[in-house]
């Protein structure tokens, strides 16, 4: 193991059972599924990017036009914060349903193309930047990072060094932060401080081109990969690969016990019953 470790190959720790059931299809023929969330209403919402809508998982439109929404998720007072393409920027939507821009441009420039986001439990927001949506001549900033938003709206770029930054996660004490580089092809951690800054990053596991990412209780990384949905301890050890019909862009964790993992892949959405509940189960703990 250790000579494993001083060549740097990834190894597996024992395999574990971290399913209860097969992954089963909830719906199909979609364009393009991503950004899988569970609604304090008890019930999903999900993007298809190229169509510009968000849809709940009866299929029935959340929001049109959806500026291209790719990751969503909620802030702790339950508001949906939302990834866009088409305008570049991350939104709220209030309670009252009007659309708040939280960040679009960083010290002048426009950001790349906001991926996915993640909020901590003082509302502070980290996200994503890759420019998967924009063409290269329309890239105003110089690099690919990832963003802090903080509780007085404030927006601080907290590491700049990342290919394609992507999906994005936090440990259950909320001192880690995770980040997937889709063409390092590697999930990053950090230590992540108080004031939304981070240190210590370090490729936590390998992955064959990771997207997005949910973390569950125990603190076991769910990560979408090229081969399904690559589960890993905390230790960023692999226990389990899920395989999934479709290449898998995105996962939640849903259902009243937050036992179900939705799993976004290409036209489908998925679904397979988990051991653990993901993080935020009951919705309001
Ligand atoms: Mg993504």
């Amino acid at each position: 193991m250790i000579a494993a470790l001083c060549m740097g190959i990834a190894f597996a720790a024992a395999a574990e059972t971290v399913t209860t059931g097969p992954v089963e299809p909830v719906a199909d023929k979609f364009l393009f599924t991503e950004g899988p969330v569970w609604l304090p209403s008890g019930e999903l919402a999900f993007s298809d990017i190229p169509k510009n809508r968000i849809y709940k998982i009866d299929k029935t439109v959340f929001r049109e036009p959806s500026n291209n929404s790719n990751g969503l998720a909620l802030d702790p007072q339950g508001r949906l914060i939302a990834c866009e393409h088409g305008s570049r920027s991350v939104t709220r939507t209030e309670t009252d349903g009007k659309m708040t821009t939280l960040a679009s441009a960083f010290e002048g420039k426009k950001l790349n193309s906001p991926n996915d986001v993640i909020v901590r439990s003082d509302g502070t927001i980290f996200f994503t930047d890759p420019p998967y949506a924009i063409k290269k001549e329309q890239q105003e900033l110089a690099f690919q990072g990832v963003f802090a938003i903080a509780p007085d709206g404030k927006l601080s770029a907290i590491a700049r060094d990342f290919n394609k930054p992507n999906g994005i996660g936090l440990s259950p004490d909320e001192k880690t932060l995770y980040v997937a580089d889709t063409e390092g092809n590697h999930v990053r951690a950090f230590d992540l401080a108080k004031d939304g800054s981070v240190s210590n990053g370090r490729v936590f596991c390998e992955v064959p081109g990771p997207d997005g990412l949910k973390v569950d209780q125990k603190g076991y990384v769910w990560c979408t990969a090229k081969d399904g949905v690559r589960v890993m301890n905390p230790k960023g050890e692999l226990v389990s690969t899920v395989a999934v019909p479709q290449q898998s862009a995105n996962c939640a964790f849903g259902d009243a016990d937050g036992k179900t993992l939705y799993i976004t892949a290409r036209t489908g959405l998925y679904k397979v019953r988990c051991v653990t509940p993901g993080l935020g189960f009951p919705p309001g703990k």
